[in-house]
């Protein structure tokens, strides 16, 4: 059941930011996470500070810059069908076309998506776990199919994002609004790893939230896409997933990004495989160099070894098809 809370609709992002200064006060976008874990128990709040009616958090526009601007509101379907984001952001597209079923696509936003809670099966049931503030992590003797191959560290989560990879893939930021004013973070940065503090998932303080998130202008020759993998064809979070942006000219990818979902505890950036592709003509022989550095590192847990071919597999092929595309 979910617990008794006080429920404010903020006009403003000033009153949202003073409602959410309250002590147990939790902001709420679409509420598709955010409900479950107060129905679950996974977090509490005495105030929840509805955000939803605030127009100026709605909407895809151009920046000055040549960019984009997504309002922190804007649904994850509005995203996976946007025509500019579909043709010169092409791994944000596809990264939001696979988030969870379309239901879920129309009331999530991308704001909430980057915010959402942990899936591990440990911290969404009844453990009181290390993330939770108990004292140890289940996963580690436990069940740990689903959990990180990279950047575990006391906590072994995968950010359950897929638009979180696509973003750092093409080198997003985010723009926070708080109490002492407002700060843009490279969407790489704004996700905390469990090495740094295990009982926070993202940097925002108390009583910020995200309030847009810009894309830079798309470089020439920009080529990007996001392919997941996932145990049914119906709604389901990333086993493995991977977003790329790669410039090229002519033939040469003289730029490479790939982030990788469902690796780590953060959208893990495989910069061992960048290294391989920067700077070549990338063809298959470069792509499978690429996609075995990629998984050089990776330390699986008892029952996650599988993710290692999967992704060596799914960076493989991506890398292949995006250097055809790169090249037509
Ligand atoms: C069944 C199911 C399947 C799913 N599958 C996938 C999947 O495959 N891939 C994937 O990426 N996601 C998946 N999700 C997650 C889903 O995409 C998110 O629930 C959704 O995007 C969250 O958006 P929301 O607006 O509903 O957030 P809310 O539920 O309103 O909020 C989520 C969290 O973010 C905080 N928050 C919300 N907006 C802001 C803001 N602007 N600033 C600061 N904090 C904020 C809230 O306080 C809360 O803690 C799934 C969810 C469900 C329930
Ligand atoms: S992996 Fe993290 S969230 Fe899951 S049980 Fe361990 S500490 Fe908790």
């Amino acid at each position: 059941m979910i617990p008794n809370f006080s429920y404010t609709r903020a006009k403003s992002v000033d009153e949202a930011i003073r409602y959410l200064s309250l002590d147990g006060a939790r902001a709420h976008a679409g509420g598709t996470d955010l409900l479950g874990c107060l129905r679950d128990h996974v977090l509490d709040a005495t105030t929840v500070v509805s955000i939803a009616g605030l127009k100026e958090l709605k909407g895809i526009g151009p920046t000055p810059a040549g960019g984009l601007r997504i309002g922190s509101l804007t649904t994850i379907a509005e995203i996976a069908s946007h025509p500019i984001i579909r043709s010169k952001y092409r791994a944000l597209s596809m990264a939001a076309a696979e988030v969870a079923s379309p239901q879920l696509r129309n009331q999530g936003t991308i704001g909430g998506n980057l915010c959402q809670k942990p899936r591990c099966w440990y911290y969404r049931g009844e453990f009181h776990c290390l993330r939770k503030g108990g004292d140890q992590c289940y996963a580690v003797e436990g069940e740990n199919l689903y959990h990180c191959i990279f950047g575990g560290e006391n906590c072994f989560i995968v950010h359950p994002s897929d638009t979180a990879s696509a973003l750092a893939a093409l080198q997003a930021s985010v723009v926070i609004a708080g109490p002492n004013g407002q700060q843009t973070v490279a969407v790489e940065n704004f996700h905390v790893p469990p090495s740094e503090d295990y009982t926070r998932e993202t940097v925002l303080e108390p009583a910020e939230i995200v309030t847009e998130i810009i894309l830079p202008a798309p470089a020439d020759g920009l080529q990007s896409s996001y392919r997941k993998v996932r145990a049914r064809r119906a709604w389901d979070f990333a086993l493995a997933g991977a977003a790329l942006a790669i410039v090229f000219s002519g033939d040469q990818a003289v730029d490479c990004r790939v982030a990788l979902s469902g690796a780590a505890p953060v959208p893990w950036r495989a910069t061992e495989a960048e290294e391989v592709v920067k700077g070549s003509r990338l063809d298959p022989d470069r792509a499978a160099k690429a996609a075995e550095a990629a998984v050089k590192n990776a330390e699986p847990m008892e029952q996650n070894k599988y993710k290692i071919p999967l992704f060596r597999g799914l960076i493989e092929q991506q890398l292949t098809a995006i250097a055809q595309a790169g090249s037509r």
